[in-house]
């Protein structure tokens, strides 16, 4: 147990040296990553598409039952990261590049307009977190999950927090979006204490120097 802490201690100890020089590539990664208000509009718009190429308007429930519900397998990760006390595991089961070759491949013998939204949104699903979560390059591969035996040092970066809000409560894992707008407002509020604190101390010190 020690000895995994300091592990993923050492791993994530590189990430904010890596991330520091990242620029347009840290900004992509980790910061964008969609929540369930962003999966609900990839997948209405991947469901409308569908229902305006097809005429089938249940494209729209099919796309957000498979491009939103497949995060409900973070809750296998959660019971793990309370059970270990810290996210020693990324499981995520259901999301896995495996699983998006099969379907698309599976859409040459079947295009029904519901299975065709299902099977778009859930690889609209698989391709942003890929692109925007932290995570490495084979993170999304099962296959490569399993091989790490589910290992969070191996799978997802830890972002460093914001150097004037902190460390992101627990609750911005749920939706990260909403996280985004407090720690604005926060760092807004912040940086605005600090500026009337600022003037504060120099006009003090300059009426102590007047004296
Ligand atoms: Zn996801």
């Amino acid at each position: 147990m020690k000895t995994d802490r300091v592990r993923v201690l050492i791993r994530h100890t590189e990430i904010p040296r890596r991330a520091a020089g990242g620029g347009f590539g840290r900004f992509l990664k980790g910061d964008l990553k969609l929540g369930p208000i962003g999966h609900v509009a990839l997948s209405t718009a991947i469901g409308v598409t569908v229902w305006k190429a097809t005429g089938n308007p249940l494209a729209v429930p099919a796309a957000l039952v498979t491009g939103v519900l497949i995060d409900g397998d973070h809750v296998l990760d959660w019971i793990d990261w309370i059970y270990q006390g810290y996210r020693k595991h990324m499981i995520v089961l259901l999301h896995a590049w495996e699983l998006v070759v099969v379907l698309l491949a599976s859409l040459m013998i079947w295009h029904h307009p519901i299975f065709v939204a299902a099977v778009l949104g859930y690889v609209g699903h698989v391709i942003t977190d890929h692109l925007l979560n932290s995570t490495y390059p084979w993170t999304y591969f099962l296959s490569y999950r399993v091989y790490r035996r589910f290992r969070s040092e191996w799978l997802h970066k830890s972002v460093p927090p914001d150097p004037i809000v902190g460390p992101a409560p627990f609750w911005a894992n749920f939706e990260p979006t909403v996280w985004k707008l407090v720690r604005w407002r926060r760092k807004r509020r912040i940086l605005r204490d600090r500026k009337a604190a600022g003037v504060a101390v120099a006009e003090a010190s300059r009426e102590s120097a007047g004296d």
